[in-house]
């Protein structure tokens, strides 16, 4: 029997063992608020997360949640330093473990989301690290789009150019004038 529940606002709190059971599936949002340390990182989040999100039982019997997580945040150029609008997306992948050595005992390409001793899982939680982890690095401008174009080094600008600016260059070259123009003046 599978129940698929979609509610407009994703359950802060779900009954996760019982959520496999039923193979329960949450579509809806969450709103930047709810996600202090994301907002924290990034410049600004700038609207609701929708997700969505599967609870299951994967082949291997281990109790699973599935889920694809959007939203669009700002964040810093690391060039001009002024924001940039990044569409973020994660994809969550975590099997659900109810104690510490079920933890340990993990395939090592399972990433395990230990639920509290309810038995419960604070979804938000899960999908805000998800979402932490999804965050780029370091994040740019396209270079048309960048007001830092042009202040940083690239290959053009650290070629030397001061051969016009370099006052013995002007002075050579004024000697050389002084003396062509000396000829002149003088005759
Ligand atoms: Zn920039």
């Amino acid at each position: 029997m599978s129940i698929a529940s979609k509610t407009s606002v994703i359950p802060h709190r779900v009954d996760a063992l019982k959520a496999c059971t039923q193979g329960a599936t949450y579509e809806g949002i969450i709103m930047p608020q709810d996600l202090p340390r994301l907002s924290a990182t990034v410049v600004s989040v700038k609207g609701e997360v929708a997700a969505k999100v599967h609870f299951s039982r994967d082949e291997s019997n281990y109790r699973v949640v599935t889920g694809e997580l959007d939203v669009l945040v700002s964040v810093q150029c690391q060039r001009c330093l002024s924001a940039l609008d990044y569409d973020l997306h994660a994809q969550m992948d975590l099997a659900i473990v109810t104690t510490e050595v079920q933890l340990e005992n993990l395939p090592k390409e399972c990433e395990g989301w230990l639920l509290d001793e309810q038995g419960e899982a604070d979804l938000y939680e899960a999908i805000e690290e998800e979402l932490l982890l999804a965050l780029p690095i370091v994040a740019y401008h396209d270079p048309a789009d960048c007001s830092a174009q042009g202040q940083y080094s690239t290959g053009d600008f650290e070629e030397p150019v001061p051969e016009k600016k370099n006052p013995f260059a002007v002075l050579g070259s004024l000697k050389l004038s002084d003396k062509a123009g000396s000829t002149d003046k003088e005759s």
